[in-house]
């Protein structure tokens, strides 16, 4: 997807904190953190979102939640911390490129979702 901004960032077109880099996933700082440690991790291949996931991404989602838990261990996480995926319009998506957010540090989290 030639204009989408994760797949420049994993194609290392537009710059990023980047922390860690394999064959199949991207893990970097999100640009606008809510928590002390707050990273992303995409897959290289542009997924839009869950509602588009199908079986023959299994390999590569396995890759992004292995790095987010290796990577979560890296950070300063050592007591938790929360994973999150928001999809399409009920789950305020705002990049239409499949993400996980990884959100944490020293303080438990507030909760989940409120209403
Ligand atoms: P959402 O699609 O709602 O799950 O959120 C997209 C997330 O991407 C937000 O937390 C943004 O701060 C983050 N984001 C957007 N552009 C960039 C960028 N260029 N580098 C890092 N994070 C970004
Ligand atoms: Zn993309």
């Amino acid at each position: 997807m030639s204009d989408c901004i994760f797949c420049k960032i994993a194609a290392g077109e537009i710059p990023a904190k980047k922390i860690y880099e394999d064959d199949l996933v991207v893990a970097f700082h999100d640009i606008r953190p809510v928590a002390p440690v707050h990273f992303l991790v995409i897959p290289k291949l542009h997924i839009p979102s869950m509602a588009e996931l199908q079986p023959e991404h299994a390999e590569v989602m396995g890759r992004v939640m292995t790095v987010a838990a290796q990577v979560a261990r890296e950070t300063g996480c050592a007591n938790g911390y929360r994973m999150i995926i928001n999809t399409g319009k009920v789950g305020r998506q705002e990049v239409y490129h499949l993400h996980v957010h990884v959100v944490g540090g020293p303080e438990v989290l507030p909760a989940m979702v409120k209403y």
